[in-house]
């Protein structure tokens, strides 16, 4: 047997059109768990891959388990922009989706990729709690692995086509200073971070959102049009531009 039309259509469709490891479009509907294997035609077990993807990725049974996973957090992502989106906008206006790498560093690696789309009208506490719920999720599924998380935002520019101050406390101030502690790493559209500390896996329950420091010597250095920020105590780069 093979899957019937509706069940790729559906699966397509749940995906946007994209390889739900990468994000590239063009896909084929490839059975997770294969047939000679007992695999079903239906759609839990229906991943759409990219040709790339699924030869890299397609033949390894131990990576099974891991591809449900990121399908099912992209069906999540699609399904949440989805809700949000004007549905008077063109395809093509919404579907801004970059190409990513990050879900194929999770297969080769022991590290868990935490992946988030900030979209254009969500707010900073929004993404905050969404950020800590990914991590808190991610110490139940993979307790104590290495969490790379990556982050993009879509909008949330002002006049000189920076970060609005929301996305920069997320990304400066929430993500570097704050979160860090139960991340390895996080790539942001400002900075990418390897944290050269222990990654704690106690994540909050409840979040208790306060200023860091650093915003007003941020302002000040996008003001100047610097590019880039050393913060000593945290001994890093922030990059501005
Ligand atoms: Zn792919």
């Amino acid at each position: 047997m093979a899957f019937s039309e509706r069940v790729k259509l559906s699966a397509k469709h749940k995906s946007a059109h994209r390889c739900c490891i990468c994000h590239r479009a063009f896909v084929e509907v490839h059975h997770i768990t294969p047939q000679e294997h007992g695999g079903s035609d239906e759609l839990d077990n229906a991943a759409p891959l990219c040709a790339s993807c699924h030869d890299l990725y397609g033949g390894n049974g131990d990576k099974r388990k891991t591809i449900r996973q990121i399908r099912d957090r992209w069906w999540k992502t699609i399904e949440e922009r989805d809700r949000r989106i004007n549905r008077s906008l063109s395809l093509g206006d919404w579907l801004k989706i970059e190409e990513d790498t990050s879900h194929q560093n999770k297969l080769m690696s022991k590290s868990v990729a935490l992946y988030h789309v900030v979209f254009e009208d969500d707010d900073f506490e929004t993404s905050a709690q969404i950020l800590i719920d990914l991590i808190r999720d991610s110490q139940k599924s993979n307790p104590g692995q290495a969490r790379r998380l990556y982050l993009d935002i879509d909008g949330h520019r002002n006049s000189k086509g920076g970060f609005d101050h929301d996305m920069y406390e997320l990304q400066v101030n929430f993500v570097t200073e704050f979160l860090s502690q139960w991340l390895s790493s996080a790539f942001t559209p400002l900075a990418s971070i390897d944290f050269n500390h222990a990654q704690r896996n106690d994540p909050p329950e409840n979040l208790n959102i306060t200023d860091g420091i650093g915003q007003k010597d941020i302002n000040a250095a996008i003001d100047a049009d610097l590019e880039a920020i050393w913060v000593a105590d945290k001994a890093r780069w922030i990059y501005l531009k």
